[in-house]
């Protein structure tokens, strides 16, 4: 366990469960998380973004047409449930295990492509969406900013592909004033995953020579390795032929997104200001608390 991890434990801040990447968190953590939404969600309120909500499972269906499961099998993960079987009540092993369909959602953004699907093709001004989901990857780990279960906070936009393109170059401005104002220590990086994943590393490498996607990385604690607290993704056509969304013209449309990652950003405040944030600096009480 790190230092700052121990000593946030310690205050009350996280409380340890055992399990490496599952964390809780005590009141003062929680109320962080949830004004830094405040702060995060204000752009769509400003921009004119609908907000929706989607429970933390989706179909394993929908989350196949994603294409997660042919780019990130390792992390993903199903839900299943027990029937009533032979050895009573519940039972485990194959006459018992059953299948719920469900699994669990390992990125907001993909709750959203079959919402905006099932409405048809889009407006010219294409559509905007702000959402937040407690997202979940297996990739079980002792290092803090690491989770298993963690929220993330998005904006997807769909539309056409000038327009997505202008939508991302906005919040890499955007987001990096937000972390100068909450005097974080940050670099942006051009980064390689998502959405093209396997088959191979040649995709991957020219996701990262065409930009795809730019991470805001963020040292949680003074020494620490930066680690991405955001990420600013242009999805170009990949989930809108999978979803077969196109605009009112029938010209293709594009996606993109940026998402937060709610911990990490918090940790980062208890990591670089202090474990009390009625001390943080006034320009950062300003923004959360002002
Ligand atoms: P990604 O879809 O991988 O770009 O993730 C978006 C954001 O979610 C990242 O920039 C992180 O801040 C956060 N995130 C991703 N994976 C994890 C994780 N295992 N633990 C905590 N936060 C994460
Ligand atoms: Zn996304």
């Amino acid at each position: 366990m790190s230092d700052l991890r121990c000593d946030l434990v310690d205050a009350g801040h996280l409380i340890a469960t055992g399990i490496d990447g599952i964390v809780g968190h005590g009141a003062v953590f929680e109320d962080v998380v949830r004004r830094l939404g405040l702060v995060i969600g204000r752009w769509g309120i400003d921009n004119g973004a609908e907000t929706v909500h989607f429970p933390p499972v989706m179909s394993r269906a929908n989350l196949e047409r994603n294409g997660y499961l042919r780019s990130f099998p390792q992390l993903a993960a199903v839900l299943h449930g027990f029937g009533c079987g032979v050895h009573g009540p519940f039972t485990t092993g194959s006459d018992g295990d059953l299948s719920t369909g469900l699994m669990m959602v390992p990125s907001a953004c993909y709750t959203i492509y079959p919402m905006v699907a099932a409405r048809g093709p889009l407006r010219a001004e294409g559509a905007l969406v702000e959402t937040w989901s407690r997202c979940f990857r297996r990739e079980p780990s002792t290092d803090t900013p690491r989770l298993q279960s963690f929220r993330m906070h998005e904006y997807v936009k769909l539309g056409r592909g000038a327009d997505v393109v202008a939508f991302r170059e906005a919040w890499i401005e955007k987001a990096q004033a937000l972390y100068a104002s909450l005097q974080l220590p940050f670099r942006l990086d051009n980064a390689n995953d998502a959405f093209f994943g396997r088959p191979g590393r040649l995709m991957a490498s020219s996701q990262r020579e065409r930009n795809l996607k730019i991470e805001l990385l963020v040292p949680i604690m003074v020494g620490a390795k930066p680690t991405a607290c955001c990420s600013f993704n242009y999805a170009e056509a990949h989930f809108t032929e999978a979803w077969q969304i196109n605009m009112e013209d029938e010209s293709t449309a594009h996606s993109g997104c940026v998402g937060f990652g709610m911990e990490r950003t918090t940790l980062a405040l208890f990591g670089h200001h202090g474990f009390q944030p009625e001390r943080w600096p006034d320009g950062v009480r300003q923004l959360l608390y002002g």
